[in-house]
Formats: structure tokens, sequence, C-alpha cells
């Protein structure tokens, strides 16, 4: 039985590469500089797995910006704009890679970035291959060979890893009408087959083709590519050993095409979907390795090593043990590098260090668990002195009291129907709210957050290392959100924010203060290029000590004689930008944070707040990745926001703010939330996000964003007015905002200034004409 992994984080334990990168874009090292840090992380994460006793060792799972576009690189499928720049220059290949994740602006050029979007539903994000109509590819870029042979050099023989062919036309675009992207595989596949050559020449025994997709919802098109495309592999092949790596879902109605293919080893995740194990044991031909994902490589909470220890028990009755691999369920990737480096014991207590696994923590794991399973007597003491430690662990996990709060669960288990429905239908609360609130037709206002300058963020590092004290620190910031005030008073909008100058992050605030979560120092995770972001983690049953944002709002409100709008995070975004406890199902959690929202709400309006914002940007991310399981998830997804919001009395409004999202295929959904006002960024759709709505007859109000807040910009009353023109085609005026995209707190106020008046001033415009 043989261990590996499908992928190691890149980023470094110390965020190395992040480092490395931005010094790189900003002229302060060179590219040698650059790719000797890269060479560093690489063979620190070889390293470490060859210590942890892994067997097969993964290589090019190393990327300076992303995996896809590493392959759009290798496949020479670069897009027209950047020609310019490789004929005026003789530009590096690394430069070329940049402009394309970057965008190009120097001297005459001015080249747009590769579009970014979501890998899958987690939270990296990817760049999208652009393909044309007659699309050519041709090896390009080495990258694949050269990290294998700079292992070999360190005397490891690994597997490497490569986007299988079809994933990666799966998610690419087609860049214009007339064709379908899967029939460029005949043209990819030669590459492909290229590339796996020079690789198998160099001494690659297993190569390793992640094809997630097999574990998705596939047409019948793509059925029919998948056959004849590891087939050819085959044909051409036949001495490589092809590992296919499926993850994030169970392979369901595609298993019998998975088993079919004539590769060596199928890799299925086991974690998503354990349920999957026996049928595809009772499917899998003998000659086809399987490779059992049991280590949850998209959370962080300890292995249960019985749990994984049966299951492995249970495949080496049906396979000898040669047949079988294990593994992470994907590429470590998702989790954070080094538990090790959480060494303040206030911001992460041992207790719950306890029940954690970082990658390097799962690396250690995966040995164990082999050890284990295997039961060879040499380390038969040490290896059972293992397994009770584990089971030490999670028996502390399961009945700590930190985790457990039975008034939380009674509460939970106490919600009805009736808790997630206001009094009120929305056609009555309109005019209850519209007498009380006596706002003018297109009342304007803003996402939530101004700009968070420089001096901001200082005043909070210095409060954070104790240079500032409390009462400074809130002093400065009640004094930033009365300016703030101020300021919106003479701009002339017509709902007021406070600001959120307290803020670090709209999820890590609140999480900040509530029960049941912690921090980690060091936990970064790879969000896109350089950037990372440190998830909470929720160990533990919710609940709100005490009122979070009351004094911020109230403050605010007591400054002015117009309406200021409380600000709050809604529990389903909460819960998917944080690591979750993996103990209960995440709607139990959900609901948990609903709740806590929900007191914080009424204590809002017993504050005399008038309307409660709750944001949802992460709605859409949730979904599941099969369509059959997305009307489960929405329900108790929507079911949760309504739980937050709806405890109001009728005059109360309620807004909730989504980002850039399709709701076309939700739009019932978010209609079932029932929010008085929904906000969202639409300005560069060019309100075509509207027509959604319009479709469905939306009832409730709707603010389309109408100054994009992405860049400095500042776009013109003329255009703004013709934006919302164009919105009152669809929507009637009566239910129409007037607002921004998103909130402001990257923008600088010169810029937010001219732009906030432009859009009063619109508003008005729309006024007078109606
Ligand atoms: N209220 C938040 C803000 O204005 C919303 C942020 C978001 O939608 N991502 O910053
Ligand atoms: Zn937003």
């Amino acid at each position: 039985m043989q261990t590996h992994i499908l992928g190691y984080p890149r980023i470094g334990s110390q965020r190395e590469l992040k480092k490395a990168c931005e010094q790189y874009w900003s002229g302060k090292i060179n590219l040698d500089d650059l790719h000797q840090v890269g060479a560093a992380i690489r063979q620190s994460n070889w390293k470490l797995q060859q210590e942890a006793g892994i067997d097969l060792i993964p290589s090019n799972d190393f990327s300076f910006y992303d995996q896809v576009l590493d392959m759009s690189l290798t496949f020479n499928a670069i897009p027209d704009r950047y020609q310019e720049l490789i004929a005026k220059k003789e530009i590096a290949k690394q430069e070329l890679y940049f402009a394309m994740a970057r965008g190009y602006q120097q001297d005459d050029l001015d080249i747009t970035a590769m579009e970014m979007t979501k890998w899958f539903d987690t939270n990296y994000h990817y760049i999208v291959p652009e393909f044309k109509k007659d699309q050519e590819f041709k090896l390009f870029s080495n990258k694949a060979l050269d990290e294998f042979l700079e292992a070999k050099k360190a005397g490891i023989l690994t597997k490497p890893v490569l986007l299988g062919p079809i994933t990666y036309l799966v998610l690419g675009k087609e860049k214009e009408a007339g064709f379908n992207r899967l029939d460029l595989i005949d043209k990819l596949l030669p590459v492909y087959i290229e590339v796996l050559k020079k690789l198998q020449d160099a001494g690659a025994v297993w190569v390793q083709l992640d094809e997630p997709f097999l574990a998705l919802d596939l047409t019948a098109k793509e059925k029919e590519v998948y056959k004849k495309v590891y087939n050819e592999l085959k044909k051409q092949l036949p001495e490589l050993k092809i590992l296919l790596a499926t993850y994030f879902e169970g392979l369901k109605e595609n298993l019998d095409l998975a088993v079919s293919l004539p590769v060596c080893a199928l890799h299925i995740d086991l974690v998503r979907a354990p349920q999957q194990l026996q049928e595809v044991l009772d499917k899998t031909p003998n000659d086809l390795t399987l490779s059992l994902g049991i280590i949850d490589g998209r959370n962080i909470w300890k292995n249960d090593y019985q749990d994984s220890v049966a299951f492995i028990r249970k495949a080496l009755k049906s396979k000898t043990s040669n047949r079988i691999m294990i593994a992470p369920s994907c590429s470590l990737l998702h989790v954070p590098c080094d538990l090790d480096l959480e060494t303040n014991e206030t911001v992460l207590t041992p207790e719950i260090k306890n029940w954690l696994a970082f990658a390097k923590q799962k690396l250690e794991e995966l040995a164990t668990l082999k050890a284990i399973s295997e039961e060879d007597d040499v380390n038969a003491v040490a290896t059972m002195e293992k397994l009770h430690v584990n089971l030490d662990a999670l028996k502390s996990k399961k009945e700590s009291q930190r985790i457990h709060k039975p008034e939380v669960k009674q509460r939970t288990a106490r919600i009805t129907k009736k808790d997630a429905q206001r009094n009120k239908a929305f056609s009555e609360r309109k005019s209850i709210q519209h007498k009380a609130l006596k706002l003018p037709l297109f009342p304007t206002t803003t996402i939530g957050s101004f700009p968070q300058t420089k001096e901001v963020r200082s005043w909070r590092a210095q409060f954070k290392k104790g240079t500032v004290n409390a009462l400074e620190y809130e002093n400065l910031l009640l004094e930033e959100t009365e300016q703030c005030i101020r300021w919106q008073e003479e701009i002339d909008l017509d709902v007021l924010v406070h600001g959120e100058f307290e803020r670090n992050d709209m999820v890590e605030y609140f999480g900040e203060q509530l029960n049941g979560f912690v921090f980690t120092k060091m936990g970064w995770v790879q969000s896109y290029g350089s950037r990372c972001v440190k998830p909470p983690i929720i160990y533990g049953d919710i609940d709100r000590p005490e009122a979070m944002t009351v004094k911020w709002s109230s403050y605010a409100q007591g400054l002015t004689s117009k309406i200021v709008k409380g600000m709050l995070t809604g529990p389903v975004t909460i819960l998917q930008w944080s690591f979750v406890r993996n103990d209960q199902p995440r709607s139990e959690t959900c609901n948990q944070i609903a709740l806590a929202i929900r007191d914080e709400v009424l204590d809002l309006e017993k504050a005399g707040i008038r309307i409660i914002q709750i944001d949802e940007p992460a709605i859409r991310e949730g979904l599941p990745l099969r369509k059959t399981e997305w009307q489960a998830y929405l329900k108790w997804a929507v079911n949760a926001f309504c739980i937050s919001a709806a405890g109001v009395s009728d005059q109360t409004q309620i807004h909730t703010h989504m980002c850039y999202s399709e709701f076309n295929d939700i739009i019932e959904h978010i209609a079932a939330m029932d929010a008085d006002v929904i906000t969202i960024e639409c300005s560069r759709s060019q309100m075509e996000l509207l027509d959604a709505f319009a479709k469905f007859e939306y009832p409730n109000e709707i603010g389309p964003g109408v100054y994009d807040i992405h860049a400095p910009r500042v776009p013109s009353v003329k255009e703004m007015v013709a934006l919302m023109e164009k919105a009152k085609l669809v929507i009637p005026e009566k239910q129409l905002w007037v607002n921004p995209d998103c909130g402001l707190k990257t923008r600088h106020w010169e810029e937010t200034r001219k732009a906030l008046e432009a859009m009063v001033e619109a508003a008005k415009t729309l006024r007078v004409a109606s």
C-alpha cells in the first residue's frame, strides 16, 4: 500500500512566495531572486514529505500564480492581446505569465489581465483559459519536466501533477461564438502526449492527471470525450502509469465511466462522499489501483484514525494491498501549512490545537494510517500508541464543554417556521416602512464600509501590538465615524452608514466576538496569486456573549437626524468563509450563527436603528457542485438568513447585499429571503443582472449598483442616470434604490467623494424626471 498526496501548499509556511512575488512585481528583487525562492519552497516541501515517509511525492504542484495558468502557458494558449507584448519585447516567459495573470501596463502597452474565477466550491481562484475558434496549441513551457528533473536531481522520483485535458478545457471559456471548446481536444491532446512522453523519457513512472469534473454533472458529449481521451493516452503511452484524480464530489452516475477508463489508478474523495466506497470497490476491475482520499484536504480537523482504518481495511478486503493507495481527499492547497507555527497559547489554546491538523500534520497522519492498517509487527507498539493519542484527542473534542453547549443546541432545536417569517407580507410592510422612514423616490445609500486609510489600519495594528490602548483606539474610531457621518450629510445621502472603521474583515470581526470561533496567527491559505486569507475556525457551539455592533451604530445614529443603517454579516457568509466544524451538519452550525445575528438585529432595533443590513455575498458560493443538491442547500441557507432577519417589527427595514453573481437560476430563493431591499453589484454588467429580477417580477426593493467600486474611476452623473434609466425599463421605479456596487473600504476618500456626489446628483435628476 502506498501513500501519496495530490499537492502541497506552495505559498511557503511563512508566505515566502507571496512576499517574493510582490517584491518582484514592485521591482525590488529580480527574476533570479524570485526563482530561488520558488526553488527553496519546492525543496522544502519535498523534504517534508520525504521525512514524513510519503511514498509518492508530487511535483509540478508548485506554481508562481496558478496551476491552471501554468497549463495555459504550457500549451501556448496565450490570448492574442499578449502577442504585441511578446513581439515588442524580449520578454521572459515568467513576465509574460504574470502579465496574463495581472495585466500589463507599461510604456505604451495596456493589456488587461485574464479573467479569474472560483476553483469549484473552494475559496481558491484560478485564471480562466481563453479559447478562440481557430485555437492552436503547442508546447511552450517545460515547467512540469523542469520540476520533475529538479526533484530527481534532489534524489526524489516524483509523480508529476497535471490538470487533466478535459477539466482544463471545461474550466476555460470560448472568447468567440461558433465553436465548442471541448472540440479543441483533438488539437490539445497531441501536446499533452508530448508533455507526458517527455516526462516518461526523463524517468517518470507515475503521472497524476486531475479530472475533478469526472465527479460532477457531465453531458453525454463530455462523457464521450473522457473515453476517447483516456483510451488515446493508453494507446500512445502504454507504459506510463496514470493516476486519474477526482475530488470535491462522489463519482455517482459517472462511476461506470470512471472505472472503465484505461488508467492505472483512480483517486476518489471519501471525505466528501464516503458512501461511495463500497460501490466503487464492487465495480473497480482488479488491475485498477484505488487511491482512497481519506484525509480531509479541505478542512483543518484531525483525522479520525479509527474511521479511516475501517475504510482502508474494507478496501483491503476486496483488493490486494499493492492495489490500494491512501491520500488526502484533494490537494492540501486548501489548508494552512503548519500547525507547529501556532505557538501563541492565548490565541490558540493547547486544548483546541490538539484537535487540529494542517498540511504538515496531515502528512504525518497519512504515514501513521498506513502503519496502523498494515499492522507491521516491528512498529506495533509505537503505532498503537499513536492510535491511542488520536483517540484521546477526538474524545476530548467530543466531550469538551468548550464545544458543546446544551443551551445553544436546545435553542436551534426549538426554531420554528415562524421564526423565519416576518409578521406581515412585504406588500403590507412596504407601506408601513415608507410611512415610517419617509424616504424620497430613488433613495440613496452605500453598502457599508468607507475608505480604510493607512491611518485607520495603523491604529488597529498599534492597538494589537499594545502601543495604543483600548480607550485610545476606540476614541480614534469614534472620531473617524463622526467625520464619516458629517461627510455623508454634506454629500446629502439619504440613508447613512457608520463606516465600518472598527472592522478588519467582515467575517473576522464577528467571529472574534462570538463564542465558538478561534483564530490562528499563521493559518494562511492561498486565495489567488499572492493573496492569502486566514479563515476563522468554527470549533464549537456558537453564541453571542454580548452585543457586537450596537455601540457603533447607535453612536452614529446619535450624531444625525438622518437614518443610519446598521451593518451585519449574514450567517451563510460567516459560515462559508470559515473552516467549519465537521461533527455536525453545516446547516446546524449556520442556524447557530443565524440566532446570534438575530439577537444582534433585535438589539440594534431596540437601540433605535430603523434600517439593518445583513450582508450575504457568499450565498451563491455555497451552492453544491451537483445540481441535485442545490435545493436542499438553498432551503437551509435561505432559512438561516430569514431566521437572522425576521425577528424585527414590520416597520424595521431589512436590507441585504450580494456581490456580483448570477441570479437567474436561484432567483426564487433570493426572493424567499424576503429582504425589504437588496443591493447588488450591477454596474459592470450594465444592469443585465436585473433581468432575472424583472422576469421573476421580484416584488421587493432593489438597489442595482451604479458605481463600480473596484476601480478608482469616477463615474459621471450622466452615466449613472443612464444606468438607472436602464434599470427603470425592467423594474418599476418605486422599487429602485441608488447605491454603489459594494463597500468602499479599498477606495480613497477623494475619488469616493466625487463619485458619491455624482451619484446623489444622479438620484436627484431621476426624481425630477419622474
Ligand atoms: N458591508 C460590507 C462592506 O461594505 C460588504 C462587503 C461585501 O459585500 N463583500 O464592506
Ligand atoms: Zn459586495
